[in-house]
């Protein structure tokens, strides 16, 4: 299914650069809504002034937000300051008491995605409405959940709408709180490229001191946005503290970023890639013709084992090839993890072919 989409530019104006989303984690008290989003708003680049309203924390008797009183401190927000505003919504009742209270934009969260019957409430919930929704990633790193979700949302009216890519959990130690998996946000984009993207690089560091980096590759990537937290008193908070900026920090941030062009009018650069374009495509040709040639000898080899009634996979062989191949990689300069994951392909696409070959022997015989 297509998404029907209204742009961004459309409903936020992001014609100065990147639609920017920031506040607290969680709405603790007034006075820290209304610290944080003075100073967020006096950084005169946040578009959107986002705070958790209802939290879904793992354990029970964690701070849970502070509830639908604070929907009227946003309100607050928006009215003093200017900012659109933003919270989370996990179930039908969020949804009426929020646009009750006048709040711009819906997101559901990463543990909302995982369930289709949540986003199907919420989904009915916001039909007939104009509402804005963003939806982030579910935990797992599983696009089609991510994409039903988007799908449901759109399907019940709604066109503004935007995925916000937060991570994704491992069960590894990693550096990151939610690793990023950079190749699904792609995928979607690919997938999708008129539904605007954004990065909640906070959730994917879960730790103040990497955002900065996990921010500009956002940007690299041409993602339309950013969601950072921010809290007045960071330490204070009560929610995600280790991962929040003051809004100094963020406006230190955003100072710091390199904002590319999706493309340059120059026209001795326009050349230029053109030429290095043209290189690429004749690598590529000749590395399509040098995969053809690989499967011919397979079909040789497959047949010869065949005939000689020997086993398709050969472990000694495989591991070999690995080692080989690693290590020649290696030598001119080729990531490891990169050679070894091209190795795997090629191999799977080998034992594939081989596989069938000893099965035409099975129906003939
Ligand atoms: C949040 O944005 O505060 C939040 C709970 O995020 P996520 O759903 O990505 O965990
Ligand atoms: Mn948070």
């Amino acid at each position: 299914m297509t998404l029907s989409i209204t742009p961004l530019h459309q409903w936020i104006d992001t014609q100065k650069g990147p639609l920017i989303i920031s506040g607290p984690c969680g709405a603790e008290t007034e006075e820290q809504i209304m610290q944080t989003a003075y100073g967020l708003a006096a950084l005169n680049r946040v578009h959107v002034f986002r705070a958790g309203v209802w939290k879904p924390r793992t354990r029970p008797n964690s701070f849970e937000g502070a509830g639908s009183k604070a929907l009227a401190w946003l309100s607050r927000v928006k009215k003093e300051t200017g900012m659109l505003t933003a919270v989370e919504v996990a179930n039908a009742g969020h949804v009426e008491e929020a646009l009750k209270h006048g709040i711009d934009i819906l997101w559901i969260g990463a543990r909302t995605t995982v369930n289709p019957f949540s986003v199907q409430e919420i989904a009915d919930a916001l039909k007939g409405t104009d509402a804005a929704v963003m939806v982030k990633n579910p935990v797992h790193s599983d696009i089609q959940l991510w994409i039903g979700a988007l799908e449901r949302i759109n399907q019940t009216g709604i066109t503004k709408l935007v995925a916000v890519h937060r991570g994704f959990y491992t069960p590894d130690e990693s550096v990151y709180r939610n690793i990023p998996r950079w190749e699904i946000p792609i995928e979607l984009k690919t997938l999708y490229p008129q539904l605007p993207l954004i990065c909640d690089p906070s959730h994917i560091c879960g730790r103040r001191e990497t955002l900065a980096g996990v921010a500009q590759k956002a940007l690299d990537l041409n993602m339309a946005g950013l969601m950072i937290e921010a809290h007045h008193d960071p330490s204070s908070a009560l929610s995600d503290a280790s991962q929040q900026l003051t809004p100094a920090a963020l406006g230190w941030l955003l100072s710091g970023l390199q904002i590319r062009e999706v493309a340059s009018q120059d026209k001795v650069f326009k050349d230029q890639l053109e030429q290095m374009r043209l290189m690429i495509d004749d690598i590529d040709a000749q590395l399509i013709h040098i995969l053809a040639k690989r499967m011919e000898m397979i079909t040789q080899i497959g047949e010869y084992k065949r005939d000689n009634n020997v086993t398709v996979f050969q472990l000694e062989r495989w591991l070999e090839i690995l080692r080989s191949r690693i290590a020649l990689g290696i030598i001119q300069g080729l990531d490891e993890t990169y050679v070894k994951e091209v190795c795997e392909l090629l191999h799977k696409e080998s034992i594939r072919l081989q596989t069938e070959i000893m099965e035409i022997r099975k129906l003939n015989s």
